[in-house]
């Protein structure tokens, strides 16, 4: 039976293949949208592909992949499922296209980090519902699906990320990313910031078979690519294995680490040899009250300049993360930290607000206090509006502090400041710099940056 293609009408088998969208929604942050082109400042992300990949090939599934970010979503198209993944910033979007879709008679199955924070609120415009990883259930989701039998939710264990297959990028967008070519080594995170969703979802920690991931990424086209891991050298003898796989392949590569991690020459040496050219760091503060404040306590401010100038020695440009709005920021931290930014000469920094994602500790502390801002639903929580009543100062001070420090950090001035032709990767930095400056215009403009009607309420 299972042999046989989906048939929407008996939902069983028939002679035609379903036809199915993987979906991501819309996420505003961070992009730039052109009259016939969006253009997302971050790299493709893998999670449609490598679901597209992991779907039981004798099922037969005509599968389209959308990035809302990027491309237009196929409303007009007869989809038979449509499966969404959502991040907060993104369910509110997700929720109004799952219900259209539905409307037009698709199954709808929505999973992703929100879902997994939130799962009864998304149960409520799914047909099935995804919970964690979806390396076992996303295959047993589509069997149940070409039975007939869709179960209504369906809960990821700990992933096996040994012997996955390659994700479908053939189905993904060539144009609007950063970097197209992207690839995963692990999964999840060790530490507990308080703020962090990956946290919140209990993601744990997980780890690729190393001559997989070299496998995989000596056969991407061209010779840069780039880790979406959240935090890819958390193990540290597992990051000097990875690093001794991708030398002999000689690509450029960029990802995120810890500054912890970055603290560590002889792994700098190694992911310099490994072909490391860009790393993104999570600052998050210029002061250390505010770091202990979200147990990010393994960030000292006063080791930023030793671990910038030794990156930058090896060839490697930063991008350079910090959140305003913690509870110990005072409105002198605006000025302060975009100082910082100059004085280290951080490549390509980039600021958000202090964000309480459902699920988190931060969510539960910032509830309790009564300090979440009424009127603002999910898509609000995108840190780049303020949803928070901050300890030190008003949701206005913050939201004015956040845009001015935009504009100062993107500032013809600043950027010549911290950029340097002579340094590695000077090109791309200043190519950022540009991108972010019209962001920063963007936000600029932005008058709407606290709800204004109850449409806005969740
Ligand atoms: S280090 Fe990064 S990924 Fe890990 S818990 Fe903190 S914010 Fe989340």
């Amino acid at each position: 039976m299972a042999n046989e293609p989906y048939n929407k009408d008996t939902g069983g088998h028939s002679g035609r293949s379903c036809r199915m969208l993987i979906l991501l929604p819309d996420g505003k942050i961070h992009k730039l949208s052109l009259p016939f082109l969006s253009i997302s400042f971050r790299e493709a992300p893998l999670t449609a592909t490598l679901l597209a990949a992991l779907t039981p090939p004798e099922l037969q599934f005509d599968i389209t992949i959308c990035d809302a970010s990027v491309s237009r979503v196929p409303l007009d198209h007869p989809f038979d499922l449509v499966a969404i993944s959502i991040i907060t910033g993104t369910a509110i979007e997700g929720y109004r296209l799952a219900d259209l879709f539905r409307a037009k008679g698709a199954k709808v199955v929505i999973g992703g980090v929100h879902a997994t924070l939130m799962p009864e609120e998304a149960a409520a415009h799914a047909d099935a519902l995804m919970t964690g990883f979806g390396e076992t259930t996303w295959p047993k989701m589509c069997r149940d699906f070409c039975a007939g039998s869709l179960k209504p939710r369906y809960d990821g264990g700990s992933p096996d990320l040994a012997g996955l297959p390659w994700p479908r990028r053939d189905l993904q967008n060539r144009f609007g990313y950063m970097m197209p070519q992207t690839v995963f080594a692990t999964r999840g995170c060790r530490n507990s910031c308080d703020f962090c969703a990956v946290v919140g979802a209990k993601f744990g920690w997980h780890t690729r078979p190393v001559q997989e991931v070299a496998a995989e990424v000596a056969a991407l086209p061209g010779k840069r690519f780039a880790f979406n891991d959240v935090s890819l050298c958390e193990d540290k003898a597992y990051a000097f294995e990875l690093c001794k796989a991708l030398k002999p392949l000689k690509k450029k590569w960029g990802g995120l680490m810890t500054l912890r991690a970055a603290e560590d020459e002889a792994l700098l040496d190694a992911l310099a040899e490994a072909g490391c050219c860009y790393m993104l760091l999570g600052f998050e503060s210029a002061l250390s009250p505010s770091l202990t404040g979200i147990r990010k306590t393994f960030n000292t401010p006063a080791a930023y300049r030793k671990i910038v100038s030794s990156m930058h020695i090896r060839g490697m440009m930063i991008q350079g993360c910090f959140i305003f709005g913690l509870d110990h920021d005072t409105p002198d931290v605006f000025e302060k930290t975009v100082r910082m930014v100059d004085d280290l000469e951080i490549d390509i920094p980039r600021y958000a607000v202090y964000t309480p994602f459902p699920g988190t500790d931060c969510y539960r502390r910032l509830a309790e206090q009564g300090r979440l801002l009424p009127g603002c639903n999910w898509a609000w929580y995108d840190t780049q509006h303020v949803v928070i009543r901050p300890a030190k100062m008003s949701s206005e001070e913050l939201d004015a502090g956040f845009i001015r420090a935009w504009e100062e950090t993107f500032s013809i001035r600043s950027i010549l400041r911290r950029l340097s032709p002579k340094r590695d990767q000077f090109v791309v930095a200043l190519a950022g710099n540009l991108a972010y400056r019209l962001y920063r215009a963007r936000l600029k403009k932005d008058r709407h940056r606290f709800p204004l009607s109850k449409e806005d309420t969740p």
